[in-house]
């Protein structure tokens, strides 16, 4: 591979970034990098920075120090919106107006609006296609607001998936989640993934992504281990990300954490 399309395939690097809220250093010193395709689970207790993390790479907070290179270019504020086209973004879904008597279709096409420059189209089939690999396609016409936990978030994912995003950003997306939404959620980005999308997701609970996850970022203001699950899922790298309360057990060949609840 040359260099230039080394630097291509390298889609996200983090150069000791520290990031603060007035007195608050939420992110100290973080480095790590991702290649497409890579799927990365941040995980941290509460506090740890991981919104944060999020928010930085979108461009929404500047950097006290350090630097964030998207797709090979270092972040700036001239090309932040360039760079947040090639990004989609799922909040959590407990900061979003749930309630709004907006239907699923109109949800999904706000995902696409308001960083595409004209001619904004955006076809039919697109939507169709998006809901139906969420298995929501029969909820199209309904109103987001009567939709259950597990729907509404299928519904933000979608709004992010249809502008087909190279790097999809999701916080959180399993709390308030059903487990049928969480399989079907599961089972999308491992297929994006395979199509080259590079995912980095957010969650407290690192149980699910094991068998899916192929990078692990533990947050504790600074990095406390990066790497894939083989390497840093262990009881000794969870007790420093999380404190003492950390046990890891084997259950049907797969390995699982039980986590006490612990604040950063
Ligand atoms: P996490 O997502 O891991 O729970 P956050 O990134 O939300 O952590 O927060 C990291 C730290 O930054 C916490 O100490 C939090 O209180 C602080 N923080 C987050 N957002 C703000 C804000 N808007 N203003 C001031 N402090 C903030």
């Amino acid at each position: 591979m040359s260099v230039a399309a080394a630097a291509e395939a390298e889609v996200l690097k983090l150069e000791e970034v520290t990031v603060a809220y007035g007195d608050t250093v939420a992110l100290e010193n973080v480095s790590f990098s991702l290649h497409r395709g890579h799927f990365l689970c941040v995980a941290g207790p509460n506090g740890a920075g991981k919104t944060t993390l999020l928010r930085a790479i979108l461009g929404l907070l500047k950097p006290r120090s350090g630097g964030i290179y998207v797709f090979g270019e270092r972040l700036t504020r001239r090309n932040v919106l360039r760079m947040r086209r090639r990004m989609g973004y799922v909040p959590q879904l407990d900061a979003v107006e749930r309630d709004v008597p907006v239907l699923v279709e109109g949800v999904v096409r706000m995902g696409f609006l308001p960083l595409q420059r004209p001619p904004r189209v955006l076809r039919r089939a697109d939507v169709t296609e998006t809901l139906e690999l969420l298995h929501i396609g029969e909820l199209r016409s309904k109103s987001f607001s009567q939709l259950s936990g597990g729907q509404q978030q299928r519904v933000l994912i979608a709004r992010a998936l249809v502008r087909n995003p190279e790097i999809l950003l999701l916080d959180e997306p399993f709390s308030g989640v059903d487990p049928l939404s969480q399989q079907i959620i599961l089972k999308t980005l491992h297929s994006l993934k395979k199509c080259g999308t590079t995912i980095i997701l957010v969650t407290h609970d690192i149980n699910p992504l094991f068998r899916f996850a192929d990078h692990f970022l533990f947050l504790r203001r600074r990095v406390v281990a990066f790497g894939d699950a083989s390497t840093v899922f262990d009881e000794d790298t969870l007790r420093r990300v999380y404190g003492a309360d950390v046990r890891v057990f084997t259950a049907d060949g797969e390995k699982y954490a039980a986590i006490g609840d612990y604040h950063a």
